[in-house]
């Protein structure tokens, strides 16, 4: 049988080009190419630490319903085909989840992973346990996350992380630059969004790269390189090399069909060019990778060797692999000239209708429950120093743990789903348990000391009142029979005495309190009303399970003062003598008293109200002598819902409002007041679902407003916003302040950017600004400030007011789609949701999407459960304001700001006869009794490490120029903060502890900026610190950090 010719052809050229299809050595060890582009192919995964699915989910890769996602399989396969190519390269950012994986590694392949870091094949940036927001957190909370990881870094691998890569973070601070960044000792940030007018303009004016100066008062001490990628951080359409993915692989077998070598270099070269176009020098950086990508490493790998080889065969432009420290490297020896940027990247809008300003305040229970912790953690580690850590007992190290996953970038931003959200808030309770039970034995042990020299095991078991923003505390809530007393510790985190009111619930009006040195003091008891015990009752029993036991009639009000970093003890009893006694509130009702006004403040701060329309009119305070009109309301705006011709919703992620309402007080509601020697508190009902109390104490002059707000009620078809507004006379302008995660002061102007010429599309959610310290503006003769108890959205949108958006909840409702044969049938049409009909027919619902389309795919609808029925979440919370004579705002911001952060510490036992006081310390002190702080400096760290050493960080609280007094160089006698103690060693670090500072300023890369240098004013930074006389200066912004080593020479 012949064979026929065209056969013939096939075979042979078959066998010719067999001969083609051998193996291959890629080039892949080139450099940097001078005179040439330089494309940076950078391998790298992002990994969020819990979003659609929790932490421990993403990382086995659990639920993968929701998202094949499994970082474990990405670490495994990276590594591998590290170790495959010694020219490959990789990032790795997230720290929780490396850590996860480390534990589980063998003794040899961490030897062998260890050497991959060591030749730089395998680089850790960013090195926080996750990459956080930069909106929602406050700046300890990021510098604790950060050192989190950086240590654990420093001591498996002895490296230390050059880059921040904050890619994914929703618009970026000013803290994130200069603390986090060049304070952390970082050579560069990088990241993708930003506003996509100013992306636009920096595209074409090719200013993606500049140098950042975050810190009006650190200036160019504290500035860093900081590249915003031209588009987002996924590589150029068409490089994007996942199994699943649709980019075309490099075909260079001839023997195959559909060749493609030089069509894919060209599409390369073109690629680079396109981005060279945009960008300053001849070096670029391509992110290869995004979310959760190399979980099969090999196919990232296997096309970027071939990419590398044939692009640099081909000889246009250079092609290799890096990382961001090469890539920074490489754009620092050019010796280019780059343009400062100041202030900070918010608000973020990715379109002309989507401004990412909704999550600021997103889940506002979670955010003051993450701050709320954070000031607890940061007291709680005071007390295991004093008390000296143990590995084996009672630690904060599941707290530390919790907390620092919860400044993810879906975490305490509130867009993550449901489950997730639940999740973090867990890990927070059980971190929050172990550390509570440290607290209590640190405490006993302290006050046990005086009997003896060492702490062991204290008898004392003291308890703590974690839900008494409810008022709920039952170690306040006992029968006080005689003999029978409660004995309160007071401990106080700040590095200076101060004095506050503390309310307890109490259940009995026959009660007394006396001070550490037996005197009775001033107390007042004001009713608990019923809308309290409600909602008392109610999250008692969501939260904690039970009903309370008893109902308490009164809260019991003292002020109760502190010594720095110790405590003092209150004893309450019943009263004992004809002569004691407490004051019960008098009660004024609005009822019947129309046309009336009515004055409240016991104190130099007077609110006066006008009792038939139910308004605060006017506020004055007779010490400052500010005296002006004053209004306080609510309002709520309706959210988009996702229809008409652009159909962007509001969401998780985004505001974008459908209208603003006011809202009515209702008038038949009266408004109660309740005075006394201790605090006014005005009760107002402003409808079904909102009610505040105002607060003024006698010895503050400030206001204190606490909201309850919810469920909020959506039958009229609408998701909702609501937000306080406080209007005063003032003429700001259109100008206000507000924070950077706590710290420095940014200037915002309405309607305005300083980087470019604003296209206004979204009015009010355009103008939003996150607020975790709190907000202010003046005018040429007063200043008035707002302070907030968690991070919240605010505004100024109108002269002279001041709004903060308080709580969010939006729409999930279900639309019949259809019927549907079975179950798999439904389950493949998206987003459906099954209600099951009969056996055989499911009807079929589309959940009628509210959500704003940013990826979540889950409506921001918070609910409480009590017994299987669910409602709409209740939020709880304070805002502080306080007007003041321009100038002198700043002192009461800052030092009511820590306080606020900070609140005092109360640990609660009972005592039989006197016998707590007699065999206790009734007051202790860390410090020197003779010494405070400097008002302008706070204690932000004090933790023993797990080698003995202890960390200390001091913050002066000040910007320069802030405060006439307070924003000057400060001194703080370090001796003097630890009686009892002798520092033998003391080791100055940058800001993260994982290096000394004279190695990092050694390091510092100095670059060229564009313009003159001379329009900067005198930076003040503290000098070295003297080892004979520990004195730490600091200068306005200043955060000092030191590894301090100590011998113990007297038990105090
Ligand atoms: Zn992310």
């Amino acid at each position: 049988m012949s064979i026929p010719l065209f056969l013939l052809f096939i075979f042979s050229h078959y066998y010719l080009t067999t001969t083609e299809s051998k193996y291959i050595a890629y080039n892949t060890s080139q450099g940097t190419v001078p005179g040439k582009l330089n494309i940076h192919l950078v391998p790298h995964t992002h990994d969020d630490v819990g979003w659609l699915k929790t932490v421990d989910q993403y990382y086995v890769g659990a639920n993968n319903s929701i998202r094949g996602a499994c970082v474990q399989n990405v670490l495994d396969s990276v590594i591998q085909a590290l170790f495959a190519d010694k020219n490959r390269k990789f990032i790795y950012v997230e720290q929780a989840f490396f850590q996860r994986w480390w534990r589980q590694q063998s003794e040899t392949l961490k030897i062998r992973v260890k050497e991959l870091v060591k030749a730089g094949q395998l680089e850790f940036i960013n090195g926080g346990m996750c990459m956080h927001d930069e909106a929602t957190p406050h700046y300890i909370d990021m510098i604790d996350q950060t050192t989190l990881g950086h240590r654990f870094i420093k001591k498996e691998f002895d490296q230390v992380p050059r880059v921040g890569w904050q890619i994914d973070p929703f618009g970026h601070s000013a803290v994130q630059a200069y603390l986090l960044g060049a304070e952390l000792g970082f050579d560069a940030l990088f990241f993708a969004r930003i506003d996509y007018q100013d992306r636009a303009k920096r595209l074409d004016d090719k200013t993606l790269e500049v140098v950042w100066r975050g810190s009006k008062s650190l200036g160019s001490t504290s500035q860093i390189f900081t590249g915003i990628f031209p588009r987002h951080y996924d590589p150029p359409d068409g490089f994007v090399f996942d199994i699943n993915d649709v980019s075309p692989p490099i075909q260079d077998d001839m023997s195959l069909f559909d060749y493609n070598v030089q069509e894919r270099v060209d599409d390369f070269v073109a690629a680079a060019v396109a981005q060279a176009n945009v960008t300053r020098t001849n070096h670029i950086m391509w992110t290869m990778g995004t979310d959760f990508r190399y979980q099969y490493a090999n196919t990232w790998f296997k096309e970027m060797d071939k990419l590398i080889h044939y692009v640099n065969k081909d000889g246009r432009v250079n092609a290799l692999y890096s990382t961001p420290s090469i890539y920074t490297d490489a754009k620092y020896v050019t010796n280019e000239s780059w343009p400062v940027k100041t202030d900070d990247f918010f608000p973020y809008a990715d379109h002309p209708n989507a401004y990412w300003t909704g999550y600021f305040t997103s889940r506002p229970a979670f955010k003051g429950y993450v701050r709320m912790m954070s000031g607890y953690y940061l007291a709680a580690r005071q007390l295991e120093f004093l008390k000296g850590r143990s590995n084996l007992g009672h630690n904060t190290d599941a707290l530390a743990d919790a907390l620092a996953i919860a400044q993810h970038h879906d975490a305490v931003t509130g867009t993550q789903r449901q489950h997730v959200a639940n999740d973090y808030a867990k890990r927070i309770s059980m971190g929050y348990d172990e550390a509570e039970e440290l607290v209590a034995s640190s405490l006993a042990c302290l006050a046990e000391s005086a009997s003896k020299t060492k702490c062991g095991n204290p008898v004392a078991k003291l308890d703590q009142c974690p839900l008494l923003n409810i008022s709920y505390c039952p170690p306040s809530e006992i029968n006080l029979s005689p003999g029978k007393s409660m004995v309160l510790l007071v401990y106080n985190p700040l590095g200076w005495k101060r004095a506050d009111v503390i309310r307890l619930p109490v259940i009995s009006e026959s009660v007394s309190v006396h001070d550490s040195r037996g005197r009775e003091i001033e107390t007042q008891l004001i009713p608990i009303t019923n809308a309290s015990l409600n909602l008392r009752n109610k999250y008692v029993k969501a939260y904690l399970g039970k009903s309370p036991s008893v109902t308490p009639k009164y809260l019991l009000a003292f002020v109760a003062s502190a010594p720095p970093l110790g405590f003092s003890t209150y004893i309450i009893s019943s009263v004992k003598s004809p002569g004691s006694f407490s004051t019960l509130s008098t009660m004024y009702s609005s009822l019947g008293n129309e046309n009336d006004t009515i004055e409240v403040g016991q104190g130099n701060l007077k609110l006066t109200y006008a009792v038939g329309a139910r308004k605060l009119t006017r506020y004055s305070n007779s010490r400052s002598l500010v005296n002006t009109d004053i209004n306080q309301s609510y309002i709520f705006y309706s959210a988009k819902d996702g229809s008409g011709v652009d159909p962007q919703a509001s969401g998780a992620y985004i505001f974008r409002p459908n209208g603003a309402h006011p809202i009515k007080t209702e008038e038949q509601v009266p408004l109660i007041v309740y005075r006394g020697p201790i605090l006014d508190e005005v009760h107002e009902q402003i409808n079904t679902w909102i009610s505040q109390i105002t607060r003024i104490y006698k010895g503050k002059e400030h206001v204190e407003v606490e909201f309850t707000v919810g469920p909020i009620p959506l039958d009229d078809g609408s998701g909702k916003e609501l937000a306080a507004q406080i209007t005063t006379s003032l003429k700001n302008n259109k100008t206000f302040y507000s924070d950077s995660n706590g710290r420095d002061f940014i200037k915002r102007i309405l309607d305005y950017r300083p980087d470019w010429e604003l296209q206004v599309n979204q009015p009010v959610a355009g103008n939003y600004y996150p607020i975790n310290l709190g907000i202010y503006m003046e005018d040429d003769k007063t200043e008035f400030s707002v302070l907030v108890d968690r991070s919240v959205g605010g505004s100024s949108l109108e002269e002279g007011q001041i709004e903060l958006m308080l709580h969010r909840f939006f729409l999930s409702s279900f639309v019949f789609i259809g019927f549907c044969h079975d179950r798999l049938d439904s389950e493949l049409m998206d987003h459906t949701s099954l209600l099951i009909y009969d056996e055989v027919f499911f009807l079929s619902y589309r959940r009628f999407e509210h959500d704003d389309s940013r990826g979540v795919g889950e409506v921001l609808n918070e609910t409480v459960c009590v017994l299987n029925k669910c409602t709409g979440l209740t939020i709880q919370g304070k805002f502080y304001f306080r007007i003041d004579p321009l100038g002198e705002g700043a002192k009461w911001r800052r030092s009511v700001g820590q306080e606020i952060y900070s609140p005092l510490l109360l640990a609660f036992t009972e005592q039989d006869r006197d016998n707590w006081t007699n065999s206790n310390l009734l007051t202790y002190s860390c410090m020197d009794p003779s010494y405070n702080l400097p008002d302008n400096v706070a204690m932000v760290t004090l933790q023993e490490l797990d080698d003995g050493k202890v960390l200390l960080r001091l913050a002066h609280l000040y910007e320069s120029g802030e405060d006439k007094d307070l924003s000057s160089l400060a001194s703080v006698e370090v001796k003097k903060l630890f009686l009892g103690r002798k520092i033998t060693n003391i080791i100055e670090t940058n800001l993260s502890a994982n290096q000394e500072k004279l190695a990092m300023e050694r390091k510092k890369l100095h670059w060229k900026v564009a313009g003159s240098e001379n329009n900067e004013s005198q930076v003040v930074r503290g000098g070295p610190v003297d080892p004979e006389k520990l004195v730490v200066e600091l200068g306005p912004m200043e955060i000092r950090t030191f590894v301090i080593g100590f011998e113990i020479i007297f038990a105090q």
